[in-house]
């Protein structure tokens, strides 16, 4: 090896330790900011038989693991069409399960949501006095992950949440403009987005 070829080889592995070592911080930036808002500690990892990234408050069951790969599926089937190529990998996704804060809606249908702080939300129809029962919540832009709700049944509401919330992250890495427009429900609109 020549005096050349390793100084590139020490620069290449001091660039793979500072670009893994902020691929690590911004992981662990997404897991605090899923506890803070959830109030749940995520210490059961799992990945998807298709390869997205779980963290569960419990161990993540296969059928939540199956759902989250068929929203997942449908995400990028529906983002291909309207043209997107970004963040289209199962892999490119760390999807939080919390525990539910209510298992039904205020009508009695199974409804598992968690409960976060109302923020933007405060003063509308959502509002309970302060927070807001929400089935799904992007946590952060980049890496893309977002939390979900326990569920012990009716799985298909898992799979449409995981694509809902998808929908926030596809938009804000293919199409900027139309994720602005889009990612703020207090000023109205709804899922899906994307047709
Ligand atoms: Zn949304």
């Amino acid at each position: 090896m020549t005096k050349r070829t390793s100084l590139f080889t020490a620069i290449f592995f001091l660039l793979s330790l500072i670009v893994g070592g902020q691929a690590a911080f911004a992981q662990t930036n997404a897991m605090a900011k899923a506890q803070k808002v959830t109030g749940d500690r995520f210490t059961f990892r799992a990945s998807t038989p298709e390869g997205a990234n779980v963290y569960g408050a419990k161990r993540p069951s296969a059928a939540m693991l199956e759902a989250i790969d068929k929203g997942l599926t449908d995400l990028f089937v529906v983002a291909r069409k309207n043209g997107y190529r970004q963040k289209l990998n199962y892999s490119d996704y760390t999807v939080f399960i919390a525990n539910a804060d209510r298992q039904k809606s205020a009508d009695g249908s199974y409804s598992p949501d968690i409960a976060v702080g109302a923020a933007q939300y405060a003063g509308t129809d959502y509002d309970q006095g302060g927070y807001i029962f929400a089935a799904g919540m992007v946590i952060s832009n980049n890496p893309c992950s977002f939390v979900i709700a326990e569920h012990t049944k009716e799985f298909n509401r898992v799979s449409d949440v995981v694509r809902y919330e998808g929908e926030h992250l596809v938009l804000y890495h293919n199409d900027r403009r139309r994720y602005t427009a889009t990612a703020d429900h207090s000023k109205g609109g709804a899922h899906p987005i994307l047709q």
